[in-house]
């Protein structure tokens, strides 16, 4: 067998990202420090613009999180108690956890088992009077289909709000990801495809009188400051991260690109394998991969993640236990069997190393170390 490129191959290799990027990225953060511009300063209006102008949309606002971006779109939107609010289980907690936080009620759709996102054929089923809101995931990039669902919205009238934390730069028709809905959430986390080096996310939207009230919320319920005019949060995307970002946003589809090729050479290489089940392409589909995830089917898929990791090859299972199952959502009353797909998908699925940084000899090297993976 070949040698290891690497002594180990890590998900993402965010120091190999930063040396390429170093010089740019030092003088993001010293422009930052120079004029002390850490809080509501230009470099976050600045980034909101670029993000604004990137997505072809009006308005962006720079918030904490990508959890907060989601929390403050349902807030400024109205979501209360006793509303429900359509999503699916397969998903990171964030996506439902918001609704819980309003105290309205999630309300779980199962997925598709080859995009990993919501079967929109069973939304209309769940729609009840007090149903208020949809949250569509782009699941590891892939863009959920738009067009279903936004008719799906119209005729109910429900709110469309876009998880989008892990699809920024996705396409669908040729149109950005986040773009489709009342408002689009992204998550500036470290290993997302543009990626701070700390916490961040951003929320955009068309609406002029929504970007307004989210300015609102995210800075205590004030435009003037010690002049609050309702009860907010903390929840501001700080200046250096913002300036950092400027600079990623610049390379942000080159890198975009780079992972569909990695995906690209994935696929090709592993295709032949028949106990995989290779993530979905589709024509009108611009998938921009934070995680290439493929489907273990012979039901060894944790022997094979332990087996890598002797190999120092990195993976992850995004996610083992669908959000129904935990401990923090048993309340909602679903039970195991309630979302087979779901449930089905968590038990197969594994994410492999996949970045704008890795290289071709590295992806060649984990499918050849998968190969050799003996299952009896
Ligand atoms: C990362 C992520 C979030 C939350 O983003 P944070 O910036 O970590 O708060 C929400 N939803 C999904 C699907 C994510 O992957």
């Amino acid at each position: 067998m070949k040698k290891s490129p690497l002594k180990k191959i890590p998900m993402v290799d965010l120091h190999r990202q930063y040396k390429s990027i170093k010089k740019e990225i030092d003088c993001a953060i010293f422009d930052v420090i120079k004029e002390s511009g850490y809080i509501n300063s230009r470099f976050v209006k600045k980034l909101e613009q670029e993000i604004a102008e990137y997505c072809k949309i009006k308005y962006a606002v720079g918030v904490n999180s990508g959890t907060d971006a989601l929390y403050l779109s349902l807030w400024a939107l109205g979501i209360k108690q006793g509303d429900e609010v359509i999503t699916t289980p397969f998903t990171f907690i964030a996506t439902a956890e918001v609704i819980v936080l309003l105290e309205a009620r999630p309300v779980f759709v199962d997925v598709d088992y080859e995009t990993y996102n919501i079967d929109a054929d069973l939304i209309e089923k769940k729609i009840t009077k007090k149903t208020k809101a949809i949250i569509p995931v782009h699941l590891f990039g892939f863009p959920y289909e738009m067009d279903k669902i936004k008719k799906i919205a119209k005729k109910h009238n429900l709110f469309l709000i876009e998880d989008a934390a892990q699809a920024i730069g996705a396409e669908y028709n040729g149109k950005r990801i986040g773009s489709f809905g009342n408002t689009g959430c992204f998550s500036f986390f470290p290993s997302k495809n543009l990626g701070a080096y700390g916490d961040g996310g951003i929320i955009i939207t068309d609406s002029k009188k929504l970007a307004e009230r989210l300015k609102i919320l995210r800075n205590h319920g004030s435009k003037i400051k010690y002049f609050n005019e309702e009860i907010g949060v903390s929840s501001r995307l700080d200046g250096i991260q913002a300036s950092i970002l400027s600079v990623k946003l610049k390379h942000l589809d080159k890198w975009n690109r780079k992972r569909r090729e990695m995906a690209e050479l994935y696929n090709s290489l592993l295709k032949n394998i028949n106990w995989i089940g290779l993530p979905k392409e589709n024509k009108s589909c611009n998938h921009v991969y934070n995680q290439y995830t493929i489907r273990v089917k012979n039901g060894k898929r944790d022997k094979l993640k332990k087996y890598l990791e002797k190999k120092g090859i990195s993976s992850m299972i995004y996610y083992p236990l669908p959000l129904h199952l935990t401990k923090a959502m048993r309340y909602l009353g679903y039970k195991k069997g309630s979302f087979p797909v779901s449930e089905k998908l968590s038990k197969q699925v594994l994410s492999l190393p996949i970045s704008a940084d890795l290289k071709k000899e590295e992806v060649k090297y984990i499918v050849d170390v998968i190969n050799r993976f003996t299952f009896d």
